[in-house]
């Protein structure tokens, strides 16, 4: 079975969060976890169905297989709970950095944080990855304390 390449599904989901698509865990866990239509879960965070199909492609092939995606949406969205995007739509339906003040095309978010906010996209990952390692040793914690 092919393997889960944590570090890029945690840098896919860190790019998406700061970049302003903070809905994808919400989206991908209602689609892929929950196993609501993807018509109404693309319309409720006004997405088109191909992108929502999108993310839930690429979550998969990051994870190695739909069952693990579906495992680790839920654990991903636990631990990335308290991260704000940096890009945030603002009234006019414009993207704004908010560190820099400057407006941002909606296709080029994630680039922009790639290109200005390294810094605090690296941070992002390392926090993410770090929770990730506690919550495996917490779990298997559990599961021994649970044995004996
Ligand atoms: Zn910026």
């Amino acid at each position: 079975m092919k393997q889960m390449d944590t570090k890029s599904l945690v840098n896919y989901i860190a790019l998406k969060i700061l970049g302003g698509s903070d809905y994808i865990l919400d989206a991908l866990e209602e689609y892929l976890v929950k196993g609501e239509g993807p018509a109404s879960v693309a319309y409720k965070y006004q997405i088109s169905k191909h992108q929502l199909r999108g993310y839930a492609q690429r979550i998969i092939e990051k994870s190695g297989s739909e069952g693990r995606a579906r495992k680790i949406i839920p654990i991903i969205k636990q631990i990335a709970s308290d991260i704000k995007p940096i890009i945030k739509k603002n009234e006019k339906d414009l993207y704004v950095c908010e560190i820099c003040k400057v407006t941002v095309p909606k296709e080029d978010t994630e680039e922009h944080v790639r290109k200005y906010h390294k810094d605090i996209l690296t941070a992002t990952m390392k926090t993410m990855l770090e929770r990730l390692e506690q919550y495996k040793k917490d779990k298997q914690t559990v599961i021994l304390t649970s044995v004996s």
